[in-house]
């Protein structure tokens, strides 16, 4: 049996001095030799992971036979975002947890070989594909992350008029501001977003639905349905006092300073960064993984990850954990920040208190309990809060009838159907803080819900 093939990666002590991505990808030959492992199964159980049903055996047997254009066109029958998702997917959670070969060992490394379909076909040129007849109907999209993106594919493929209302500067999302470019190089998101336009869709930027224009008005100025895929935003603070300080930063500014702003070419563009030697990083999903690894690269010394409950509970990728624990990312286990304490209005320190863990809660982890008297401190001149992030509110204020949680996400059903007719929702503000690949799958189920909802209408 042919061993799973490693992707090569950037040397940690190098790599930490740069922003460049750290997996290098595969080559045709160990593409060719990992695609070889799949069974072919005829039940694939590896396509009952992936939200957004993409062929999984089809596009690895055209792999295997060497015929890298045929692969590409599989996978984007179902993804228009592969390049993507083949760098951030949790793979291990979703399509390769079920592939057959995983029971018993390694499982064939889905996620590395859409990264090479995709890389493959940027190198070689873009195809893009037919779209059907024009309908005459408009539909508008709040929100370009990945749910409104592929919305909008398929919305624009299936022959009706889509434009993308971005409240920033540059369409993306959280692809663009939030995931770090030694992860997801920003000219790979570009260039997936530039092939969303050019299938059709119109993309505008710096409009903020609910502000610049509210949703019914779009209703009222002809638009048939709208999606809202306006994801996750406004960050979560512990509400602990001293938590004001300079230097304390939500995760949310501190990534979209460095990602969208490129604060780490400082001066050279113009918003600047601060980060001091010994950063403390509290969370630890993704977003705190990615702060914490973008201030090793902006020169911090001593970096750790400050988390209330096991290693067994962190719920970030664990690709990115182990790059993280190379790199020298400490972690600082069963430890919850009570207080900070500052300098002439910067941190310095943290008051600390040990955490063990009882019975499973709500979220079906252990819940964390204060242990008495085990207060400490730790030393620190940077802070950064990565404990979660609240649904943007901004529509769910401003459209009459749209039914909402107490936690601010809309309510919405399997295909984004909203309390109102005709507006439509899905991805993060919908599910709350999820991920890439749910947030496509949603976007994906309600342009089939939209499709249907416009034509049905078409018969009145
Ligand atoms: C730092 C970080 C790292 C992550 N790492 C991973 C990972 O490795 N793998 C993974 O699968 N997931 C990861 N996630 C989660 C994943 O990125 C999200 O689940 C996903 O992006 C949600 O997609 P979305 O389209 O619902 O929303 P978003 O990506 O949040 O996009 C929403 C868009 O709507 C815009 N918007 C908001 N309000 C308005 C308005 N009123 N009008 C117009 N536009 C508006 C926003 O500016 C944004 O561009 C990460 C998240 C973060 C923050
Ligand atoms: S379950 Fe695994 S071996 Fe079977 S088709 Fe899917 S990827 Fe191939």
């Amino acid at each position: 049996m042919i061993a799973r093939q490693p992707m090569l990666e950037h040397d940690p002590r190098e790599r930490i001095r740069n922003f460049d991505e750290v997996a290098l990808g595969y080559d045709a030959e160990r593409a060719v030799l990992e695609a070889e492992r799949c069974l072919q199964c005829e039940n694939p159980t590896c396509m009952k992971g992936c939200p957004v049903n993409i062929d999984i055996p089809g596009f690895i047997a055209h792999i295997k036979e060497g015929n890298f254009d045929l692969a590409i066109r599989k996978i984007k029958e179902k993804n228009h975002l592969p390049a993507i998702c083949g760098r951030v997917c949790p793979v291990k959670d979703q399509c390769e947890k079920f592939c057959v070969l995983a029971k018993k060992g390694e499982p064939v490394a889905i996620g590395n070989l859409e990264r090479f379909a995709s890389d493959y076909e940027w190198k070689k040129g873009v195809e893009i594909p037919r779209k059907a007849e024009a309908s005459g109907k408009r539909v508008a999209i709040a929100g370009s992350g990945p749910a409104g993106l592929t919305a909008a594919a398929d919305l624009v493929k299936l022959g009706h008029e889509v434009t993308i209302f971005e409240a920033l500067h540059v369409p993306g999302g959280v692809l663009t501001y939030g995931i770090p470019e030694f992860r997801l190089p920003k000219k790979v998101v570009e260039r997936e977003v530039e092939y969303i336009k050019r299938l059709g869709v119109d993309i505008r930027t710096d409009m903020v639905i609910g502000r610049t224009i509210t949703a019914d008005e779009l209703l009222r100025q002809g638009f048939d349905a709208i999606f809202v895929g306006t994801g996750a935003g406004p960050p979560q603070f512990l509400g602990v006092p001293g938590e004001n300080l300079g230097l304390v930063y939500s995760a949310n500014e501190f990534l979209t300073r460095v990602n969208l702003m490129q604060a780490y070419e400082f001066p050279e563009y113009d918003t600047p960064i601060k980060v001091g030697k010994k950063v403390a990083v509290i969370g630890a999903g993704n977003v705190a993984f990615d702060a914490a690894r973008t201030a090793l690269r902006l020169g911090a010394r001593d970096v750790s990850i400050v988390y209330r409950r096991s290693e067994e509970e962190i719920p970030a990728r664990i690709e990115e954990v182990h790059h993280a624990e190379e790199e020298g990312v400490k972690l600082r286990l069963l430890t919850l920040p009570t207080r900070m304490l500052g300098e002439g209005g910067l941190v310095r320190r943290m008051e600390c208190i040990k955490m063990s863990l009882g019975k499973p809660d709500e979220s079906g982890r252990r819940r964390p309990i204060p242990v008495k008297g085990s207060e400490f401190y730790i030393d620190t001149d940077t802070v950064i809060v990565a404990i979660g992030r609240k649904p943007n509110p901004l529509i769910q204020q401003t459209t009459e009838g749209l039914k909402t949680t107490s936690w601010g996400t809309i309510v919405a059903d399997d295909f984004g159907q909203t309390s109102r007719s005709g507006i439509f929702a899905g991805g993060d503000v919908v599910t709350g803080e999820a991920t890439v690949i749910e947030a496509m799958g949603a976007g994906k189920r309600a342009a089939e819900a939209i499709d249907r909802f416009i034509k049905q209408r078409k018969k009145h």
